[in-house]
């Protein structure tokens, strides 16, 4: 989960040769890539933003805007008087009090989405100064060569959009969002960069969605206008949850969605596109066949095997039977879990597990998981009426998917199945399974109210027993061992996947995607959805399975991959853009690594305002300096450093002020901000950030 964004030595956009060459590249794409070192010398991250006005005094802004010098505000700020008293520590919850933001790490469609704060207004900003000098534009592609373009998923697990690109023609494959993590506090989500689609919208002839979970849909409401809102196509639980999720969102131009069978075939610009059905753990997940005068473009979306110790079921053979008569040039295929050896355990065994447990249970039965896992959530509902059991569904995301399930005919359930929570007391305790999200220890999910004892409607009781029906995302460690802990310390009894099969995953492992490397035999092999080195060990497998060495390669987000007459594969020396594209509330905007340096220092360090009124004629302070500070240090208990700092500041200013008609207030300002926090470094060894404010009066 360790990304480095700016460690990035293939963001080629400035100083590259314009056009497309192979001088300079090694004659075999990737691989040898890799082997013989990069194609350009200068590594270059998203550090494009130049030197910054903060280097001085490391987050402290140098200049403040006009209006906050200006006399008035500066005044405003100097009347709290903040300094003299004790510290008021703000009173408020987790970052912006809202729930879900709440940094946690995990694999985004396993992830709740986030409550609607109404109907949400989509605002997009105009591209920064950044993005403007992106560097030379890429030609187009020539005639005899397919493009293929991750523009996000394969340096993180979250964010999937790749376009295919030839002739006349782009077709884009998923549209995924990415939760924040912790290298960008405060950001909602993580987009992908489409600039280079933008710029070529009357090319795009679709966009063409694997399957439902939000690291494939998420970033549809944010960026389907930006490319001209072409249709989407789709399978039938995907597009309405699509749908669904539009409904959220204010959109002033209606989406186009058109369904699609799995066995359908249609034809877009001059390419004819087919489907085929992958097992996944969301009902209607589909791979993607493009047609290309060289072969196939195949694209298997997320992807594990139903299967029986080792042996898949008859149903992924007939799946995968059609590529027994096609020619396959390209495959781009999930790589989350095959560097896990084996298989996955299938779902059936999980089935199995929860069905023993619904059977056997005595007691009241909760079961928490995500509620993208929609197949699970359906067999559930199907178990607890087959064994005389009541539903209580208690998460908005899951309702919304169960809903969804039913009013497309995947699930059937009488009316009198699922309860309302307020109502569990009118039947015998076996007879009830609570269905709750949060077993990754979210902490405004069902369960941490469960665990905390702040759940409006249930309490546990030594009889109740807890299945944590999924696996323990890494980085949330912690928050789970804590809402077991809250758990278990109430008497109930909790059944994890460690010690019983009431979880797999919905990525495939080693041996699963071996298996299917045998069936679809590609010329070219392209690893997508994953960081980097899982991406690579798909890279070995794939020439382990028959991909010769050169015909694979392993792509940064944003990386324009060729074909070249169906014989060659490279990489453009150019990329397509890939600055960060983030969502903060509801304005989409480039992310500014200035902005996310400040909010980490000012988690990490606090802030310090320090205000001098100084006298326009003499250049003498007027009163004793204000000090306002949080998250720094605890200022009653800091009297002397506070003194000290008064005087430092007193010092600083009355220098800068010593001719006071030819005193620059910028450079005073400036240099005020610099003596503090040189002076509080040395004292306390820690830099808040300062910001000076000097009223002349
Ligand atoms: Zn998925
Ligand atoms: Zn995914």
């Amino acid at each position: 989960m360790n990304k480095n964004y700016s460690n990035n030595s293939d963001a080629l956009s400035h100083g590259a040769s314009p056009e497309f060459s192979n001088k300079g590249l090694p004659a075999s794409g990737e691989y040898a890539r890799q082997a013989g070192g990069a194609y350009v010398p200068a590594p270059q991250g998203r550090g494009q933003s130049g030197p910054t006005r903060h280097s001085p005094s490391r987050g402290t802004p140098s200049r403040l805007p006009a209006s906050h010098a200006s006399p008035a505000r500066a005044e405003h700020a100097g009347g709290r008087q903040a300094g003299h008293g004790p510290q008021r520590e703000p009173q408020r919850g987790p970052a912006r009090g809202r729930p879900g933001s709440a940094p946690r790490r995990r694999p985004l469609h396993l992830r709740p989405a986030r409550p609607p704060r109404g109907r949400t207004k989509v605002e997009h900003q105009a591209p920064t100064s950044r993005s403007m000098h992106a560097g030379p534009a890429i030609p187009p592609p020539a005639p005899d060569t397919v493009r293929i373009i991750p523009l996000g998923g394969v340096e993180e697990v979250g964010r999937n959009m790749t376009a295919v690109e030839f002739g006349n023609d782009i077709f884009i494959l998923d549209c995924g969002f990415q939760f924040s993590e912790d290298e960008t506090p405060g950001i909602d989500y993580i987009l992908p960069n489409t600039g280079y689609l933008e710029e070529r919208r009357d090319k795009i002839r679709g966009l063409i969605i694997s399957h439902g979970h939000l690291d494939h849909i998420g970033g549809i409401p944010y960026i389907l206008d930006r490319i001209g809102n072409p249709t989407i196509y789709t399978r039938k639980l995907t597009g309405k949850m699509i749908q669904k999720r539009q409904e959220e969102f204010a959109q002033t131009i209606p989406v186009t969605i058109r369904e699609v069978e799995k066995d359908e075939v249609i034809k877009l610009g001059a390419a004819t596109i087919r489907f085929f059905g992958v097992t996944h753990t969301v009902p209607d997940s589909m791979g993607i066949i493009i047609e290309t005068p060289y072969g196939d473009v195949v694209f298997t979306g997320d992807i594990k095997l139903n299967h029986e110790n080792g042996e898949p079921s008859d149903e992924e053979k007939r799946e995968f039977g059609i590529f027994k008569e096609r020619k396959v040039l390209a495959l781009l295929m999930d790589s989350t879990n095959v560097w896990q050896p084996g298989f996955s355990i299938p779902e059936s065994t999980v089935y199995r597990t929860l069905e023993k447990i619904i059977e056997e249970s005595k007691g009241r039965l909760i079961i928490a998981m995500f509620a993208s896992h929609l197949e699970r959530l359906i067999r559930v509902v199907h178990f607890a009426e087959q064994y005389g059991k009541k539903i209580v569904i208690d998460g908005r995301s899951m309702r919304t998917n169960i809903e969804i399930a039913r009013e497309i005919g995947l699930i059937k359930y009488k009316d009198d199945t699922v309860i309302a929570v307020e109502n569990m007391g009118q039947y015998p305790k076996e007879r009830i399974i609570i269905l709750a999200t949060g077993a990754q220890g979210d902490e405004f999910a069902s369960l941490a109210r469960i665990g905390n004892k702040s759940h409006k409607y249930i309490r546990l009781e030594p009889t109740d027993t807890i299945v944590l029906s999924s696996s323990v995302i890494p980085g949330n460690e912690r928050a789970v061992q804590k809402l077991k802990d809250n758990l278990s310390r109430q008497g109930a009894h909790i059944i994890t996947y460690h010690a019983s099969d009431v979880h797999a995953s919905g990525h495939g492992n080693r041996e699963e995607a071996a298996w299917i490397h045998k069936q679809i035999r590609p010329k070219f092999f392209i690893p997508v959805h994953g960081y980097h080195y899982m991406l690579r060990v798909h890279g070995d497998l794939a020439v382990e399975m028959g991909v010769q060495p050169q015909n694979v390669c392993i792509p940064d987000n944003s990386s324009v991959v060729e074909i070249i007459a169906g014989e060659k594969i490279a990489k453009h020396a150019i990329k397509a853009p890939s600055e960060l594209r983030v969502v903060e509330g509801q304005t989409v905007s480039e992310l500014s690594d200035v902005l996310m340096r400040d909010r980490k220092a000012l988690g990490q360090e606090g802030f310090c305002v320090v205000v001098a009124t100084v006298d326009r004629r003499t250049g003498k302070l007027h009163k004793s300096p204000d000090i306002i500070s949080r998250g720094f240090v605890y200022l009653r208990d800091n009297k002397e450093l506070m003194d000290q700092t008064r005087l430092i500041i007193r010092k600083s200013v009355e220098t800068s002020m010593r001719n006071p008609r030819a005193a620059d207030l910028d450079v005073a300002r400036d240099d005020l901000a610099e003596a503090v926090s040189r002076f509080l470094l040395q004292r306390t060894m820690k830099r808040p950030i300062v910001i000076p404010v000097i009223v002349s009066i």
